[in-house]
Formats: C-alpha cells, sequence, structure tokens
C-alpha cells in the first residue's frame, strides 16, 4: 500500500510518478527488507475483520534477527478509544505503532484485527482499515490530484475538494493557478511542511480508515502553522479509533488508557489518574513534563 511505499521509498531516495509503480516498488522493497511477509489468501473468512478492536497478543519482534526490539507485548486497544505509548526514547513506542498498523509483521505472536492477523491481510485490506500518521513529508512529484489519489484511486475531483476542505487545504488549493492539475513535488509547487502535512490528512480523509497510529514526532512547523494544523488533525481524529506515540502532556493526559513502553515491553498500563496514582514510571514522566 502506499502507506508502506511511502516509508520504504523516500528514505532510498526514490521518486515515482504513479500509483502502479509505487505498489510495484513496495511489493520489491518489501521483499527487499523483509517486511510483511504475507501469503494473501483471498476468500478465507479468517482474513476479513469481525470487529474493529486491535490487540497485540504475545508480539516479539526485531528489526534484525537476535536482536528483539520488543519482547512479548500484548495490547488491546478498543474500537473509538485512544491509547497513547509513553515511554523513553528507543523504548519501542514506534516500532509498536507500526506492528500495529500492519507495516511489519511480528516475529513471533499476533497483531490481530476484529481476529484476523494483519500480516496474513492483503496490503490494501489493512490500509483500508489501519493507517499510520507521521510528520514525514508524503508528497511525490505529480500533480495534486496524482498525490490524493494514492488514498483512493477512484474518487472524483469533488471528493478530493472535499478532503482538503475538511482539513482546512482548500483555500490555497483553489488559488493554485492550475488547481488540482497542478505540479507538486520536487520541481513543482513549493509546498509548505505544512501543506505538504495537510496533504497527507487529506489523504486519510479520503482512505477514511477507522484506526490511526499517530507518531507525532516533534514538529519543525512554526508554532502558528502547528496550531492551524493540530486543529485539523483533531478533526480527522474524531469518531476514530487513535494509538499515539505521544511527546506531548496532553495527548497522553487525554487518552483512555496510557501504556508506558520501557526496554521493548508494556511496563504500566492504565489511565491517566491510575498511573500518578500508582507513582511509577508515568508519574516520574509526568512530573518531568510538568517541570
Ligand atoms: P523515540 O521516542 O525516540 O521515537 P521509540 O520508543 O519510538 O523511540 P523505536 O523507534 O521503536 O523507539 O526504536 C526501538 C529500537 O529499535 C531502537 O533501538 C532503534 O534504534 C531500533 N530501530 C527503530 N527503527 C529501526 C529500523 N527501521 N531499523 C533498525 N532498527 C530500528
Amino acid at each position: 500500500g502506499a502507506l508502506i511505499a511511502q516509508m520504504l521509498v523516500e528514505p532510498v531516495g526514490l521518486i515515482l510518478r504513479w500509483y502502479d509503480e509505487l505498489q510495484v516498488a513496495q511489493v520489491s522493497l518489501a521483499r527487499l527488507v523483509g517486511v510483511r511477509d504475507i501469503e494473501p489468501d483471498a476468500g478465507d473468512g479468517a482474513l476479513t475483520p469481525a470487529g474493529r478492536d486491535i490487540r497485540a497478543d504475545r508480539v516479539r519482534f526485531g528489526y534484525r534477527e537476535g536482536v528483539d526490539v520488543l519482547h512479548q507485548v500484548s495490547l488491546s486497544v478498543a474500537p473509538g478509544t485512544r491509547v497513547a505509548l509513553v515511554g523513553p526514547s528507543g523504548a519501542g513506542k514506534s516500532t509498536l505503532g507500526r506492528l500495529l498498523a500492519g507495516i511489519y509483521a511480528p516475529r513471533e505472536g499476533a497483531i490481530t484485527l476484529g481476529g484476523a492477523e494483519l500480516s496474513r491481510m492483503p496490503a490494501e485490506r489493512v490500509r483500508s482499515h489501519v493507517a499510520l500518521v507521521n510528520q514525514e513529508h508524503h508528497v511525490f512529484v505529480g500533480s495534486l490530484r496524482d498525490n490524493l489519489l494514492l488514498a483512493r484511486t477512484d474518487a472524483r475531483d469533488a471528493e478530493l475538494w472535499a478532503a482538503l476542505g475538511a482539513v482546512d487545504a482548500d483555500a490555497w488549493a483553489r488559488a493554485l493557478a492550475e488547481g488540482l492539475d497542478t505540479e507538486v513535488g520536487s520541481g513543482g509547487f513549493a509546498l509548505t511542511p505544512a501543506q505538504a502535512q495537510q496533504i497527507a490528512l487529506a489523504r486519510l480523509v479520503l482512505a477514511d480508515p477507522h484506526t490511526l497510529v499517530l507518531d507525532e514526532a516533534t514538529s519543525l512547523l512554526d508554532p502558528r502553522a502547528a496550531r492551524h494544523l493540530e486543529r485539523s488533525l483533531a478533526r480527522v481524529l474524531e469518531g476514530r479509533t487513535v494509538v499515539a506515540i505521544a511527546h506531548r502532556l496532553h495527548t497522553a493526559h487525554d487518552a483512555d488508557v496510557i501504556a508506558v513502553v520501557e526496554n521493548g515491553r508494556i511496563s504500566e498500563l492504565g489511565s491517566h489518574d491510575d498511573l500518578v496514582a500508582a507513582n511509577g514510571a508515568y508519574a516520574a514522566l509526568w512530573r518531568s513534563w510538568h517541570g
């Protein structure tokens, strides 16, 4: 899927124009790095989610054989809830997020959506349910329309405009001389980082996954652009299940459940009040964030 392609393609510096090429690239790159070792099994009912709950069940994972980043991680995310992953740098939060979004498959254990194993589902099916949102710029060479159609190839222009409107990007998009045909990406119309982020959010609106894994890496945006984007993001998150890799106080505070990740394990799990009362790692983190 496009999200996987984005994550893999950008670091190796390829610039790809067409969606088909992206899919081909995804397959070959995925093989190259050993991601998603799947045998899509069309017609198998077991691969059709029977609900929207996402679970990690005794997941072991490492990027390299013999170097485990996650050990026996279990986590249950109920539909419509917000879960915040917090913990020290390098503890495995982003890695767990990538597994919950179906980008990597566990080496042992399972990630399931409505009882169906993500790693056995075709990538497009995973993508229709769960998406990863981060702050990397996901704009490809091509027109604004091409960039939006990555999320849903059959969307009509009216739907593209509605998606741009939903993330407050319609004003600047309408001012573009060639509208949706405007070339963006390197060599085309120079998008600001905030505009690039809005395109990524508009894609989410189009793809409409019920679950989002949000990696809120520290922002490179100026404070005003960040606040503006924050509002658009809040609207996109509305009504969806969210697993947020939290780098900010209020994301953790407002979550239904906080999971503290330390050394590849979930060491504490509970609400903000529970964990502050428990006076463990989360309480210490909370105090440090406050101070
Ligand atoms: P941070 O808060 O700094 O983002 P994190 O808790 O999200 O940290 P991860 O990014 O999941 O931690 O990293 C966990 C471990 O996995 C680290 O040792 C990291 O170096 C390693 N790691 C992360 N991504 C990769 C990768 N793509 N390839 C190889 N190793 C990786």
